[in-house]
């Protein structure tokens, strides 16, 4: 898209009234567009419609109007979760309007730079992790997007001698056109998010964009472990920082000696203890520059997925400037986000975990290989057609017990009867989703014996019986604290 101080006395359309939506029409009034925002809720569910019509902004509640976009229409904002299947997202692409998220609109505008995180797992994770590096090392970041702040609100007061580190979604990405952080991290890429992209490569696409605008002097931080991200440095005009846990790298931030990918089983204490996380420059040309930042066993998160997620927070930091000297201190200390492998309480030697977030197989998976005790699992939720299987060989390998509940309970069960688990329970709903869990958390304590770890991670999002999963992680946390 052009600037957006050229939209001025145009026709902007805002589509969504979430906060992204508000902060976007906003902006593009103050720059003196003519703005129209529109949200299929009613008027009663959208209490931001007031303030924004106060200012003198046009609001549509309830419908898409056929005239929402016409001849004289400059460029439709789209909240990133409105599929583009949507009416008005389908008019603007049929009379040639472009389509963008807020994030597009706010990098244009942003005089600090930006460090970009993408992923299908670990965004909020790695992307909290290098705020706190940077705020270690007196960066003054300003952690936004997808994680909190919408970007455009973080951009406005931000100056150009800090940094912005903005969480992004494939939705985000898939709307943008020009946007160019000065650093870019693609995490790993599995396949999810397929009902909104309709294909794995409309996916991919999505989270190359980030790349798309960088220039000579940017970074690109990759995930050497995964083909997919590895694939998508082909061709970038920016510096690749690769970081691995599988291989040496001259050029990047590795593991050393470096994990093999066979297993996720229990780690060795004695041997986690010798690996140790390096950066290495290769362009500096010698083994003396080989820069030992720490200990893998000393950060402050379990797990070899946590593992890669510090990798690549510490590439980003340094990408931007951090010394290598100064990360070890904030990485101790990080002790992750809420509901993700978020330790709640131990009751009668039984320890409670809650790692909510773990909306796909894959990042149960990882959540389990991050546990050294036996685990019964609690799991299940909604079923957007994710294959369960995908789950067989770590049942098989580490737990002790499944509790499944939500839709999609009777074909978790099934994995783990094939897995050959002994115990297994499928949890019927109860009158409300909080009695269902608190039967599903009581049911995995008996089957527990001391020593044991109680899991949810659900492989599912949570949107079959609660809000959100941060609900379902409050609602979880609750029945542990009452047994
Ligand atoms: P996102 O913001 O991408 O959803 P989060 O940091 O919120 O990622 O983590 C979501 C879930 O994904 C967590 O429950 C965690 O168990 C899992 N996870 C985190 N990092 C990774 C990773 N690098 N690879 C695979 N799974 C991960």
């Amino acid at each position: 898209m052009n600037h957006p101080t050229t939209y001025k006395d145009r026709h902007v359309v805002v589509l969504g009234l979430a906060r992204s939506g508000v902060s976007v029409a906003k902006l593009f009034h103050r720059l003196g567009a003519k703005v129209t925002v529109n949200d299929r809720k009613e008027r009663s569910e959208s209490p931001e419609a007031e303030q924004l019509e106060k200012l003198g902004i046009a609001v549509i509640c309830g419908y898409h109007p056929d005239s929402l976009v016409h001849d004289g229409t400059a460029l439709l904002v789209k909240n990133p979760g409105i599929p583009y299947s949507a009416p008005p997202v389908q008019a603007a692409l049929a009379q040639g309007v472009e389509v963008v998220t807020e994030v597009e609109v706010a990098s244009l505008l942003s005089k600090a730079p930006i460090i970009g995180i993408t992923g299908s797992n670990g965004k909020t994770t790695t992307t909290t992790m290098i705020g706190e590096l940077l705020e270690a090392v007196g960066f003054h970041p300003v952690v936004a997007g997808n994680i909190g702040t919408p970007l455009c609100e973080a951009v406005m007061d931000t100056p150009e001698d800090h940094w912005i580190v903005a969480e992004l979604s494939s939705f985000q990405l898939k709307g943008t056109a020009e946007f160019r952080p000065r650093v870019a991290l693609l995490l790993n890429v599995s396949e999810t998010h397929l009902d909104y992209h309709g294909d794995m490569a409309d996916y991919v696409a999505s989270k190359r964009k980030l790349f798309a605008n960088q220039r000579d002097g940017d970074t690109a931080v990759l995930n050497w472990d995964d083909p997919v991200c590895r694939s998508i440095g082909d061709g970038l005009t920016s510096r690749i920082l690769p970081f691995s846990l599988y291989e040496r790298l001259e050029n990047g931030v590795c593991v050393e000696p470096p994990y093999t990918k066979e297993t996720i089983s229990l780690p060795n204490a004695e041997e986690e203890s010798e690996r140790m996380i390096v950066y290495r420059d290769g362009d500096l040309g010698s083994e003396e520059e080989t820069c030992i930042i720490m200990p893998v066993a000393e950060l402050g998160l379990p797990g070899r997925h946590n593992a890669a997620n510090a990798l690549a927070a510490i590439a980003g930091a340094l990408a931007a400037g951090a010394p290598a000297a100064a990360l070890a201190e904030p990485l101790r200390r990080f002790r992750g986000v809420e509901h993700r492998l978020e330790y709640v309480c131990e009751h009668g030697g039984v320890r409670f975990y809650n790692d909510s977030k773990a909306t796909n197989p894959m990042a149960t998976t990882m959540a389990i290989g991050s546990l050294s005790a036996p685990i019964v699992l609690v799991a299940g939720g909604l079923d957007r057609g994710s294959d369960y299987m995908e789950l067989l060989q770590v049942f098989r390998d580490r737990l002790k017990g499944l509790v499944a509940l939500g839709e999609t309970r009777d074909k978790l069960a099934g994995v783990a009867q094939l897995a050959g688990l002994e115990r297994v329970e499928s949890v019927q709903p109860e009158e409300d989703a909080e009695k269902t869990l608190l039967l599903a958390v009581r049911k995995a304590a008996a089957m527990a014996e001391p020593g044991d770890i109680v899991l949810l991670s659900p492989a599912c999002a949570s949107w079959d019986m609660f809000a959100s999963y941060e609900q379902r992680g409050s609602m979880f946390k609750k029945s542990a604290h009452t047994l």
